[in-house]
């Protein structure tokens, strides 16, 4: 005959395992009752538990687990689970950057944003998707905050990433050469990109990525009302014109962004690969300088 007492004790002790020490019954805690068998307890985990499923004739399913290699399943109680083994990257310090902040809703609405030193300070403490864990700093954008003109790329790269800056590597060189091309100073300009933070090894900036900071670009253009914007590659454009059309069939025309003038043109990035593509962004960037030569002044 089964002892009753033994399938509550072989419960019990499931439950001490996973954490649950303070299951009250019928008075006495649940590590009462399972010290009133000491041998057991006194076992290791693992050859008792064994022990005690082949009494029950069940598989223990913690040695099938460790012997199947496979990772214990996500216990279900909200508590807080072991430190993972992979190492987590914690976000670097930076001005304003807080650590350890939990993510956010991509869609949750931004607070109110004043000023463009606002956005970058929220952008560095910004924990609505998870590219802060991972990049180094944050990229807000630089440059005039009156500009009439801005440029918006795709992402921080490395060296934006390591310094905080946008466009300061390579393709950063190219940029500032063809905007010196259209008589436009860097620092006459506002340079900025879809997102605020690194995406790891470069890789494509996801949807949710996309939906969490774009709040930020949109703040960005309503506060410094720019006269024209040029979007540089076809991520940017995509993501700012909200199409999936190719960036071939996007430049040459004038589009628009809440209400501001975009040209598209190639990456600089893409030009250093192909510099066949240099001409039809010439002719983009010249675009671009007329959009801004025929605004009215203050308008
Ligand atoms: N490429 C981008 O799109 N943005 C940067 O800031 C640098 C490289």
């Amino acid at each position: 005959m089964p002892d009753g007492r033994d399938a509550v004790r072989r419960y019990l002790e499931q439950r001490l395992e996973l954490g649950e020490s303070s299951i009250v019954l019928e008075s006495m805690l649940a590590s009462e009752v399972v010290a009133a068998k000491p041998v057991a307890r006194a076992e290791s985990g693992r050859a008792a538990a064994t022990r005690t499923n082949e009494r029950a004739h069940i598989p223990d399913w913690r040695t099938a687990l460790q012997e199947s290699g496979a990772e214990p399943m996500a216990q279900k109680s909200g508590r807080a689970q072991p430190p993972s083994s992979k190492p987590v990257k914690e976000p670097a310090a930076a001005i304003g950057k807080t650590t350890g902040n939990a993510p956010v809703d991509p869609d949750s609405p931004l607070p109110p944003l004043e000023s463009l030193a606002e956005i970058a300070t929220t952008v560095a403490a910004c924990t609505r998707c998870a590219l802060y864990a991972t990049a180094t700093n944050p990229v807000p954008g630089e440059g005039d905050p009156n500009a009439d003109f801005v440029v918006v790329g795709e992402a921080p790269g490395a060296t934006e990433d390591e310094t905080g800056r946008p466009f300061v590597g390579a393709a950063g060189k190219l940029l500032t050469q063809i905007l010196e091309a259209i008589q436009l100073k860097r620092e006459d300009v506002f340079i900025c990109n879809v997102l605020k933070h690194r995406p790891p090894g470069n890789r494509n900036p996801e949807p949710n990525e996309v939906r969490a900071c774009s709040p930020y670009l949109i703040r960005q253009i309503e506060l410094i009302k720019p006269k024209v914007i040029l979007a540089l590659g076809t991520f940017s454009a995509q993501t700012l014109l909200e199409t999936r059309i190719t960036i071939g069939k996007l430049r040459g025309q004038i589009h628009q962004f809440h209400g501001v003038p975009v040209v598209v043109t190639y990456h600089p990035a893409a030009l250093l690969r192909n510099p066949a593509w240099k001409r039809p962004t010439w002719e983009d960037v010249q675009l671009a300088r007329r959009i801004l030569d025929s605004a009215v002044p203050g308008a």
